[in-house]
């Protein structure tokens, strides 16, 4: 990443464009650690919770490197919009029961006191019946 970041400020690259090789979920986006997709576009990716928390439990990741929230930036807008307007359709596709008496919940840890573990934006995508394990 440092060296991206260099690179990125020489005007060489973008430094969200990059693909970070020690990062779990750019592996899980390269097709490098297999995952169960759920979707996936130009620059949105999107794939099952591993330690899912309720009965519908899935990440919706930007293909770009970007580490968190705390990087974002008015540039990201529109990739952001895009991916909460996905949010519903894939929801009620991976079986979430329509609102209002269903719906789902949208999380996004940030930093490490925010409960963030994988440095790679990511939003979580949780629903179905109650109980839920987590949350
Ligand atoms: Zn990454």
């Amino acid at each position: 990443m440092a060296i991206n970041i260099l690179a990125a400020a020489a005007g060489f690259i973008h430094p969200f464009t990059m693909h970070d090789p020690n990062c779990l979920f750019c592996k899980i986006i390269a097709g490098e650690i297999p995952s169960r997709k759920v979707y996936e576009d130009e620059e949105i990716f999107a794939f099952h919770d591993i330690h899912p928390w309720a009965p519908v439990h899935f990440l919706m990741v930007p293909k770009a490197h970007i580490p968190s929230m705390a990087q974002v930036t008015p540039e990201h807008a529109g990739l952001l919009g895009r991916m909460m307007a996905l949010a519903p359709r894939l929801a009620l596709e991976q079986g979430c029961n329509p609102y209002p008496d269903g719906g789902f919940r949208i999380v996004t840890n940030t930093g490490v006191e925010g409960g963030q573990e994988i440095h790679h934006l990511h939003i979580h995508v949780m629903g179905g019946p109650r109980p839920w394990l987590k949350g």
